[in-house]
């Protein structure tokens, strides 16, 4: 008996591993975080098998169920939105699984700000303004480490991807404004790959009124950067006469740097 915390990506279920896809069919008992997980994900599972909402559980709550699961010697798929590993609270589940001596396994998914990145048909990062990418969060009842406050990441200049932060989206815009310039580029995408998707761009000026009149107050990422906009420069890696380990330049005129 395994438990397997399986990505469920952001939610078509079209965006799922192959692994994923697999598990889920043959599912005989799922925990699956209800409030985030998209339901056509869901319904892939078998109609005879187990279906736990993990949004009004407590800890002790699941771990009744993975006992059972265990006691009844049957594989458990533990389904988490996006990637189990951001913002996935898996710890603390694992601990637990370790102190019942359950093996588990975990099977990635496509988080949430790829499948904004791809709605987007965005590139986040960008040669000579944007080769770095973080994924944050602003502050909730989790408190923010200080030295990952958003105005220590702005000054870094990257490609910003915030989580669980658009009901803030006004004291983000402001505060990432005094880094990034009111005229920079800002997506935010709400429920990214599902039927109901919403698309904003804007730039940090006008981002907060517009989320605010399209109704978002969650399920959205937030894209942030330079990196966003059109008419910046693009990477040499096509370009005829930049040589690389498997290209030889056609005309070599300055050498090949990576
Ligand atoms: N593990 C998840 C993140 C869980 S935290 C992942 O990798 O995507 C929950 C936050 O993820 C939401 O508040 C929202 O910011 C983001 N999110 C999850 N699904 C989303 C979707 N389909 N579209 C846009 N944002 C999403």
């Amino acid at each position: 008996m395994k438990v397997f915390f399986v990505g469920a990506g952001p939610g078509d279920p079209d965006l799922l591993t192959v692994r994923a896809m697999r598990l889920l069919k043959e599912g005989e008992i799922c925990i699956y975080a209800g409030s985030l997980v998209s339901p056509a994900v869901v319904a892939l599972l078998p109609e005879t098998a187990d279906l736990y909402d993990s949004a009004g559980m407590t800890l002790e709550e699941l771990e009744a169920i993975f006992v059972q699961a265990k006691q009844r010697d049957i594989d458990l798929i533990r389904l988490h939105t996006g990637d189990p590993s951001i913002y996935g609270a898996i710890r603390e589940q694992m601990n637990i699984l370790d102190r019942l001596k359950i093996d588990y396994e975990v099977i990635p998914g496509i988080s949430s700000f790829q499948a904004a990145a791809a709605t987007l048909k965005s590139e986040l990062t960008a040669p000579e303004i944007a080769q770095t990418i973080i994924l944050s969060r602003t502050s909730g009842r989790t408190p923010m480490p200080e030295a990952q406050e958003l105005e220590h990441l702005a000054r870094t200049q990257a490609t910003l991807c915030l989580f669980l932060s658009v009901h803030k989206m006004g004291e983000v815009a402001a505060e990432l404004a005094c880094w990034y310039g009111k005229k920079c580029p800002v997506a935010v995408v709400f429920h990214a790959s599902w039927p109901d998707e919403k698309i904003i761009s804007a730039t940090l000026a006008d981002i907060a009124v517009k989320v605010a009149a399209a109704q978002i107050k969650k399920t959205a990422m937030i894209i942030v950067g330079p990196a966003l906009a059109r008419d910046i420069p693009v990477s040499k890696l096509y370009h005829r006469h930049f040589s690389h380990g498997y290209r030889q330049a056609e005309e070599q005129s300055g050498g090949g740097q990576q």
